[in-house]
């Protein structure tokens, strides 16, 4: 058997006493065994002594089995000494049923005990069960039908003879079936126990569950309390530690201050309440959350309560200029609450309604009467709410606008806390809003003191007044206490203006680098102001919409902006910047609350060029400026540098490429220089060639190529011996061949020099005809470059025009002539038509040549 199931079958037997009740079993049986002696002298006085000493026996060995009781511990042996107790109680009575004559004695009613006992006393397994009622059945049968076999047949009951056969019958019946029902009985009784059993064990584990969760929750909840215990005293301690000197200072009780001094003594004033009433906020709430919050009830006049509130807040109402309204009926309306809770609700509501009310606004505060409730409204003329969020705005960190451009600072507590405090004065609050219209905030308290839990009231100590007041954790000096309990200033605190001007001090000092600091928040613009104006110039705004104009209009050297505000955020300003040409140069460094990497890479995505987050040290806030501003002056400066160089390499290219001209122009002066009839001829080809390309709307470079190539074109001709150049008269056919060469070797001269390739194939090409039938390549029409093509026509021009050895210059008529009547077969027909429209101009300029002197040459 599994250890799992032995393990079941111990804890079965344990839960129903298998050892207790087979004891027990053991006392009936002696008891019933010694009362029986009584009937044995009534009934069967023959045979007294013989049962006497046979009973005694079987008390005996049942005292053998309760002392054998006391040594077994496992359930299997429990089971096997309860098994034979009733085995030794069925043979007693089997041998006296034996003795007594079988069938026909009605002492076989003994085993019937002993069959109904067994289920009712001992919860025997089954198995058990079934063994005990089989032995039980032959017991009796066996010795009864052997007597049956011996003895007699047939016996006289009340006068009438009666054979033994219906005894047989009717005992074996009776014994038959309540053995059956028995042993049904036992099946039974034994799955409901182990059922009952298994659901007992279930039990048993879900409760260990339940109670070790049960610990585990208390243990948190402990720490839960002794967190916020360490919040009250770690944190706020030392803050209002922090605020109480402060505070002293600023009323120079410390001596006189400087403005800048003072405004910065202000700033961290005003930031170390914003804190503190987050702190206490927070406080409040896990203490009502708990049900720790206990209330000081009295007796208040509402009507008289609003309006010292309603004072608080008009400085800050005039100043964004919301007019403030008070209604309410003409009587007192008393109430019972604990003025500076519910001080709280009133403050959060004109406070949120101030923060959410645009300039010019206007804001009502309703008292009414009811039978058994007072109702108070703060309506304002504000923003509104989306309907589907008038609900959810009472849930912790709840935010209309949670987005990082939202234009109100919060964390969306206010409003839970107002609920949690109504709601322990058993009181209602819900809020009715019209999107850009206004919302209404109302709260319904009852009347009277019966609604209280009496647990949340806190009646021990009595009133103090307000300055005095300590709460029971605090042990701050009065004066700290003063600045905690400050509630009024706290929750306003959000809400100040703040002066960025204030402080100004060192105006006249010139940096070498100009910030433009971009934030929503005033507070934050002071700070960079006081971090960073030492060392750079800065341009201070609230908004990246001023930001992108100061950066157009002033070109500054780094921009520092916030992600989160109102209208255009960091990200978007990043952009704008950065697909700006003229702008995109500027260094942008997004300063941000919320870090992550995906904040982070959204920022850089969008063109920013590096972060830093909140809060931030002026050293690396400066360290990164600095750094961003030297990246950029170097990129400036390398830019500076490759612009001179790519002059400087122009310059050389163009040096270069000049000085290569000249030595041309000497090669092919050279080259004129060995066949005096051709003297000139290699420039008025190039002159004539140009303005043809010109014509044909040639790029200045493809001018500068066939430049080079029209004063080039007979370079090959210095492998030809002069002596045939300047021939007078026929040449041979040999000397022809060798002059009809020169185009192929002038390509040979230039090839080597890698610029000059394509001109070496233009010079290559002088000679080709456009019908193909020139040489050296024997090209046709577009195949050969169009450069040659151009000089062809240029070449025959000058040739016809000047003198050569073997014949006279003929005029510029005859040679239009001739060039009109070889286009198509030697000249391309377009640059034939080119040429025609221009013609004129070359006339001149041979005209011009022959003037000065040679006459003709
Ligand atoms: P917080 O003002 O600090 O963000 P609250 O719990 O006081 O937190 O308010 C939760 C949100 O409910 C606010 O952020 C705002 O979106 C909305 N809200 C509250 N009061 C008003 C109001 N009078 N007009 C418009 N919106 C409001």
């Amino acid at each position: 058997m599994a250890k799992h199931d032995q393990e079941f079958e111990d804890r079965l037997n344990q839960e129903y006493d298998l050892k207790g009740r087979t004891r027990m079993a053991c006392y009936l049986s002696l008891a019933l065994y010694a009362v029986f002696i009584g009937l044995d002298a009534v009934y069967t006085p023959q045979y007294f002594m013989t049962f006497l000493f046979l009973r005694l026996t079987v008390m005996v060995a049942v005292g053998g089995i309760l002392y054998l009781l006391t040594k077994t511990e496992t359930s299997r042996a429990l089971m096997n000494l309860a098994l034979t107790l009733a085995l030794i109680d069925a043979a007693g009575i089997a041998v006296m049923i034996y003795i007594l004559g079988g069938f026909l004695t009605s002492y076989y009613q003994g085993l019937n005990i002993i069959v109904m006992g067994m289920i009712v006393l001992i919860p025997l397994a089954f198995r058990y069960t079934l063994y005990l009622y089989v032995s039980v059945w032959f017991m009796y049968a066996a010795p009864s039908i052997a007597k049956y076999l011996l003895g007699q047949k047939a016996t006289v009951v009340d006068g009438v003879p009666i054979a033994t056969w219906r005894f047989v019958i009717n005992n074996l019946t009776f014994l038959t079936s309540i053995i059956v029902v028995g042993a049904i009985g036992s099946s039974y009784m034994e799955s409901i126990r182990r059922r009952e059993l298994r659901s007992r064990l279930q039990l048993e584990g879900m409760t260990a569950q339940l109670q070790e969760s049960n610990v585990k929750l208390k243990s948190l909840d402990e720490l839960k309390t002794q967190f916020f215990a360490n919040v009250n005293h770690e944190l706020r301690t030392p803050l209002t530690l922090m605020l109480a000197p402060l505070k002293a200072v600023l009323e120079s009780r410390m001596g006189k201050l400087s403005p800048a001094l003072k405004d910065t003594c202000e700033t961290m004033q005003r930031n170390g309440y914003k804190l503190l009433k987050l702190i206490n906020n927070l406080l409040d709430l896990s203490k009502l959350e708990e049900g720790k919050m206990r209330l000081k009830v009295k007796a208040v006049n509402l009507i008289d309560f609003i309006p010292p509130l309603l004072a608080s807040v008009k400085p800050l109402a005039d100043q964004r200029q919301i007019r403030l309204y008070y209604q309410h009926p003409p009587h007192p309306v008393e109430l019972t609450l604990d003025p500076d809770q519910f001080e709280k609700v009133v403050f959060n509501l004109l406070s949120n309604a101030l923060k959410f009310t645009n300039k010019g606004g206007k804001i009502t505060v309703y008292v009414e009467e009811r039978d058994h409730t007072a109702i108070m409204t703060v309506e304002d003329t504000g923003i509104g709410i989306p309907a589907n969020m008038l609900e959810s705005i009472f849930d912790r960190f709840s935010q209309v606008d949670g987005s990082k451009s939202r234009a109100q600072e919060g964390t969306g507590i206010g409003l839970a806390l107002a609920r949690e405090i109504v709601e322990v004065h058993k009181g209602q609050i819900h809020a009715e809003s019209e999107l850009g219209r206004g919302s209404r905030f109302i709260v319904e308290l009852h009347k009277g003191e019966e609604h209280f839990d009496e647990a949340i009231l806190d009646r021990r100590s009595e009133d103090l007044p307000i300055g005095l007041r300590r709460r029971l954790t605090d042990t701050e000096e009065p004066r700290v206490q003063d600045i905690v309990t400050d509630f009024r200033r706290l929750q306003l605190v959000d809400l100040e203006k703040v002066d960025l001007e204030g402080g100004r001090v060192d105006e006249a000092k010139v940096h070498d680098a100009l910030i433009l600091c971009i934030d929503d928040n005033p507070e934050v613009l002071k700070l960079m102001k006081m971090l960073l104006s030492d060392e750079f110039d800065l341009e201070l705004v609230t908004s990246a919409e001023k930001g992108l104009k100061f950066v157009r209009a002033k070109n500054p050297d780094l921009v520092l902006c916030d992600v989160m505000m109102p209208g255009m955020d960091g990200h978007a300003f990043s952009r704008t910047i950065k697909a700006d040409e003229a702008l995109k140069h500027i260094p942008i460094i997004l300063v941000t609350a919320r870090t992550g990497a995906e904040m982070i890479n959204e920022g850089l995505q969008a063109g920013a060029d590096d972060y830093i987050s909140k809060p931030f040290d002026s050293t690396e806030l400066k360290a990164r400026i600095r750094s961003q501003l030297r990246l950029r002056q170097m990129e400036s400066e390398m830019a500076l540098m490759n612009k001179n160089l790519r002059v400087r390499t122009s310059d050389l290219v163009e040096q270069q490429r000049s000085l290569f001209l000249s030595t041309v122009k000497s090669l092919a002066s050279a080259i004129d220089a060995k066949d005096e009839y051709t003297r000139h001829h290699s420039t008025r080809v190039t002159d004539f060639s140009l303005k043809l390309a010109a014509k044909m709307g040639f790029s200045e470079k493809e001018l500068g190529d066939l430049e080079l190539a029209a004063l080039l074109h007979d370079v090959g001709k210095i492998a030809v011996p002069e002596s045939i150049l300047n021939k007078p008269g026929k040449l041979t056919d040999e000397e022809f061949k060798l002059i009809k060469e020169h185009p192929a070797r002038g390509e040979s001269i230039l090839s080597p020099v890698v610029e000059l390739k394509e001109i070496g194939r233009v010079v290559r090409s002088h000679h080709e005809r456009y019908d193909g039938t020139g040489y050296p390549d024997r090209l046709k029409g577009q195949e050969i470059p169009l450069g040659a093509r151009i000089m062809t026509i240029a070449d025959t021009y000058d040739s016809i025009t000047s003198e050569r050895p073997y014949r006279k210059a003929a005029s510029h008529r005859y040679a239009v002539k001739e060039i009109i009547s070889c286009s198509g077969t030697q000249f391309d027909p377009e640059v034939v038509g080119h040429f025609l429209e221009i013609a004129g101009a070359f006339v001149q300029d041979k005209d011009q040549e022959k003037e000065p002197g040679t006459n003709g040459v």
